[in-house]
């Protein structure tokens, strides 16, 4: 894919370290020079000095034929018009917009933008972690939703899927086998594949039938 990343800092060098070590090719736009410096030497991707509300920049920076442009900024406002620019005067399908204040997430998805909130993920995963002794994940776009992480014990040793399963409310949708002889260490499970005790399954939730579910299934 041919992704551009605006905004060289923590959050824009990560993310282009992974997806150049992918094959992807990714351009970097940033207004401060030295931050180039976080790509390290493994990045063989463009790095573009300016401030990216420049028209000619995104153009040199090939936005014309991008795949994909994420504007990592540190500023909200800052990034709301680059997406802007970039989904209505260049039509780039895909427009990845972080944001710092929460609250702003309503206005620009409402603009139709795709916002990923670094704050309302990790306050979420905070909350996973202090409620849930096991790791979840609750879905920050969708809150009705959450995948956990569930350790087999005795009650649900040697049960199978269909048994552990509640139409409706929840789906074992991975298993993770303990077993080191098992044949699959990870398999997508059918109804009748049996789960034992240390093995970890993946259960998709209704977060309303949460409480209820976690008595029901000793977690
Ligand atoms: P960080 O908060 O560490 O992810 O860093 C954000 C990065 O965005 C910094 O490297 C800034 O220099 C960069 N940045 C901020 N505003 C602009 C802009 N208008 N154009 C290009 N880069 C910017």
């Amino acid at each position: 894919m041919y992704i551009i990343i605006v905004g060289c800092g923590r959050v824009g060098s990560e993310l282009a370290r992974l997806l150049s070590c992918e094959g992807h090719n990714v351009v970097m736009i940033d207004k401060n020079p030295t931050a180039f410096e976080r790509l390290g030497g493994g990045f063989n991707g463009l790095s573009l000095t300016g401030n990216a509300f420049d028209i000619d920049l995104l153009k040199s920076a090939g936005i014309e034929k991008a795949d994909v442009l994420c504007a990592l900024t540190n500023g909200d406002n800052t990034n709301l018009v680059i997406a802007q620019i970039a989904k209505k005067i260049f039509k780039v399908t895909k427009v990845l917009t972080r944001i710092y204040d929460p609250s702003r997430a309503h206005i620009y998805k409402s603009l139709g933008l795709d916002v990923i909130s670094g704050t309302l993920l990790f306050a979420s995963m905070l909350r996973d972690k202090i409620i849930e002794s096991k790791l979840s994940s609750f879905f920050v776009e969708n809150p009705q939703m959450a995948v956990l992480e569930v350790l087999i014990k005795d009650k649900l040793n040697g049960k199978n899927v269909k048994e552990i399963n509640t139409p409706g409310k929840s789906l074992v949708t991975a298993v993770i086998k303990n077993n080191p002889e098992a044949k699959e260490k990870i398999v997508i499970p059918d109804d009748n594949t049996s789960v034992e005790k240390g093995d970890m399954v993946y259960l998709a939730v209704k977060i309303k039938f949460i409480s209820e579910l976690k008595s029901a299934l000793d977690i």
